[in-house]
């Protein structure tokens, strides 16, 4: 039996520019507990009010499993646990759980903290047992355990054992400077565990790993496999410096590939969905390459590969993608035979001509726009244009007769944009003046204004990334820019791409595909 223990609310927060409001916590808890987490670690309750707010609102969720944990430190030197402030407010928390953090590596206690190694085994005791009388569960999180253990395996036992005579549940072994290497994790909790099985200590051992070394989500593992019963992490392994373990890789590893049976089929299913989501509120775009997850987890391109990943899918998928809700997909690339492209259309929901001299007219065009700088890989929905288009099934919303955009530099040091669009629409002329920061923000206000009376749909889109890049100037006809914009309807997302040797034709481009076919999407 493994449970899980998220810490995403407050280790995965100190993401650098990452800061959650107590609503955006609220709801990846809410997302937590239908996953099957067990433990959901909000923050540190009276460090900071937005914390302390969650514990407060945390109550009225109606949570179906998961139980939320507090997190915060032992008392600080010198100090009663009835005198420290920090631990009384954990005291006070409305979470039946508290997870405590001492240090159980040697030098840190005399170097960084200024106490003999003595005081802080009593810190550790005081503070465990103060809470335990106040009624909670308390998990240790041993810090530094694997340093600490290497430094003086006598010593970062001790703290262990400290821990649980004052009535600790559960120890967690932490990694955390994220350095230790899987077999080192195994050895060293498997020994750990045999000293408390000898102590004769029944606490639950957990992990909590950082990444720092690449091999989080594998220590996390290892350290199943020498008993450790839970883990700790975050969703997709956000956290500070490079991360914390991915629980959802860490999840997908033990139920898929051994053995253990933490949540149900239908709560599996959720891994992908939940990943996006936190990802959302984060506000990071979801990494496409993550394992499982991604967008690009089961993405096949290249002709050959492509067509046999549909024949011998288990030759090219290491799970079947639906058992973590992602799904396969082709991805069309100069490589990209009939095979794939056929695939890559009923993907898109659009019928290819059954005559092979179209097929093949098609796959030209792709493949000298490829030539041109055009990359469909990242730009579904330009693919589904075009693809649409060259069946006359195309949507145009409008016609361009002109526009024309200008920057000022204003005497505030301030640079503003202007663009002026002139369209037919419905039959009708317009003009429209629209303001950004730079010229494509200028050209999407002005685009939404010109057609926003005859498509409202358009408001519900936001253009959620813009990247350009110069392609080198080896093809000999001058430097080329791609801009690639990332459009959201708040419920799906999809990428449309521009190439020309002026960066704001190329925008532009991008910008009409990205909004007929989000009005595409809606129905327009
Ligand atoms: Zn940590």
């Amino acid at each position: 039996m493994v449970t899980l223990y998220d810490t995403t609310l407050r280790d995965g927060e100190q993401r650098e520019g990452v800061s959650l409001t107590v609503e955006d916590k609220l709801r990846i808890a809410a997302r937590l507990d239908a996953l099957g987490v067990a433990y959901i670690e909000g923050g540190f309750p009276a460090s900071n009010p937005t914390d302390s707010a969650f514990y407060e609102q945390a109550r009225s969720l109606k949570l179906k499993q998961a139980t939320i944990s507090a997190f915060g430190t032992t008392a600080r030197k010198g100090t009663l646990p009835s005198d420290d402030r920090a631990l009384r407010a954990l005291a006070a928390c409305p979470a039946s759980v508290v997870t405590l953090v001492g240090k159980a590596w040697e030098l840190q206690v005399t170097e960084v903290l200024g106490v003999s190694a003595d005081e802080n085994l009593r810190m550790i005791h005081q503070s465990v047992r103060y809470l335990v009388d106040a009624g909670k569960r308390v998990f240790f999180d041993a810090e530094h355990f694997f340093d600490g253990y290497k430094h003086d395996a006598g010593y970062a036992l001790a703290v262990l054992l400290v821990a649980a005579e004052a009535g600790a549940e559960t120890l967690v072994l932490c990694d955390t400077n994220g350095g230790a290497l899987p077999h080192e994790v195994f050895e060293m909790t498997a020994m750990t565990i045999e000293a408390l099985v000898r102590g004769d200590v029944g606490a639950v051992v957990g992990i909590h790993a950082h990444n720092d070394g690449g091999c989080a989500v594998a220590n996390s593992l290892e350290a199943v496999r020498a008993g450790a019963t839970q883990v700790q992490g975050t969703i997709n392994g956000f956290g500070e410096r490079v991360g914390n373990a991915d629980l959802l890789a860490v999840l997908a590893n033990l139920q898929l590939k051994m053995g253990y049976r933490i949540v149900s089929d239908k709560q599996l299913a959720l891994l992908t969905s939940t990943a996006h989501f936190v990802a959302e509120i984060f506000n990071i775009i979801p990494d496409p390459h993550l394992p499982y997850v991604g967008s690009s987890a089961f993405a096949h391109k290249g002709g050959i590969h492509a067509s046999a990943a549909l024949r011998y899918r288990h030759a090219y998928e290491h799970i079947d993608p639906a058992l973590v809700g992602n799904f396969s997909r082709v991805v069309m690339s100069e490589l990209a035979g009939k095979a794939s492209l056929l695939v890559k259309a009923g993907e898109l929901g659009v019928a290819l001509p059954s005559d092979d001299r179209r097929l093949q007219s098609l796959l030209d065009t792709i493949k000298q726009r490829e030539a041109r700088g055009y990359s469909y890989e990242v730009a579904d929905a330009s693919l589904s244009l075009l693809l649409r288009a060259e069946q006359g099934k195309a949507l145009s919303c409008f016609t361009l007769e002109s526009f024309r955009v200008i920057a000022e530099k204003r005497e505030d040091g301030r640079v503003m944009s202007e663009a002026t669009i002139k369209l037919m629409v419905g039959g009708e002329r317009y003009v429209a003046t629209g303001e950004g920061n730079g010229p494509v923000n200028a050209l999407d206000a002005a685009l939404r204004l010109a057609i926003g009376r005859f498509y409202p749909q358009v408001e519900t889109l936001e253009l959620t990334d813009y990247k350009v890049r110069v392609l080198d100037e080896s093809v000999g006809t001058g430097a080329v820019t791609r801009v690639l914009i990332e459009t959201s309807d708040g419920a799906t997302s999809w990428g449309t791409i521009g190439v020309s040797d002026n960066v704001i034709e190329a925008s532009w481009d991008a910008l009409v595909d990205a909004i007929t076919y989000g009005l595409l999407v809606a129905g327009a």
